[in-house]
């Protein structure tokens, strides 16, 4: 497929697998996407295979993502992990403002442009999702409340910075519930958040940013959704769980 950027595919594995059951899964992803070279891949196992999977992946063409990360460098934070402890295992990426972060640990938009800046102090490339509720949407309310988030948690990044942010575009209603939005409707979103991005900074800046959908991704809807000129990869939680899907997610959209 040709594209404008390059594609990133990450799988949110969530509160998912033992060591033992990621590096099962690892091992058949190496086998399965070892000549893939046109998509950056990364993978977001719990922290606490971080240790073991970034050996696993040494030397191969998968990067490491974290799912969350503490606003902090260090300190009396019980029960967080700051940007420097993930970099010890070799942590690229990191998702920031997932909507069940949102919703069950109750972050803010604030909260998410904290922990971006941090992210980018350190050298982590965050992924930060924003993406409307059904509610919103059937409201007509999805421009304003997308719009709102990607202001609020992008709050502070300089042009380049927002360059090397990758931004999840994750409609609630379709994570985790097998309904996906259609290609189209997440292709108006993503448009739509491109061109916020021009207004509040610049055409460079907006051409560059890459554009993750993420909701109910399979290998059978992948390639419609890659085809749209402004989605630039997918945030995959289900089908990321398995060797088989994700691996051909990957290869569908290529
Ligand atoms: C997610 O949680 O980021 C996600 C997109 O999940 P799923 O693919 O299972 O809908």
């Amino acid at each position: 497929m040709n594209k404008e950027r390059r594609l990133v595919i990450a799988g949110n594995w969530k509160m998912n697998k033992t060591v033992a059951e990621a590096l099962d899964l690892v091992n058949g992803l190496k086998r399965e996407l070892t000549n893939i070279k046109e998509v950056d891949i990364v993978i977001c196992p719990p922290f606490t295979a971080l240790s073991e999977v970034s050996k696993a992946v040494i030397n191969t063409n998968i990067r490491l993502g974290a799912q969350n990360m503490s606003e902090h460098n260090f300190g009396a934070y019980t029960g967080e992990i700051a940007a420097g402890m993930l970099k010890e295992f070799s942590v690229r990426y990191v998702i920031l403002g997932h909507s069940e972060r949102r919703q069950y640990q109750k972050e803010s938009d604030e909260l998410v442009a904290k922990k971006t800046l941090a992210a980018h102090a350190a050298s982590l490339k965050p992924i930060v999702c924003i993406g409307e509720t059904l509610a919103e949407r059937e409201a007509g309310r999805t421009e304003l409340v997308v719009g709102t988030q990607l202001r609020g948690s992008l709050a502070g990044l300089s042009a380049e910075q927002i360059e090397e942010t990758i931004i999840a575009y994750e409609p609630v209603w379709a994570i985790g519930t097998g309904k996906t939005a259609t290609a189209q409707q997440a292709q108006e979103v993503h448009a739509f958040i491109r061109q916020q991005i021009a207004a509040a900074h610049n055409e460079t800046v907006a051409r560059r940013v890459r554009i993750q959908y993420g909701g109910s991704v399979k290998p059978s809807n992948a390639r419609e959704l890659m085809s749209k000129p402004d989605v630039d990869g997918a945030l995959v939680g289900g089908a990321s769980l398995e060797e088989r899907g994700f691996s051909d997610i990957i290869k569908n959209s290529i």
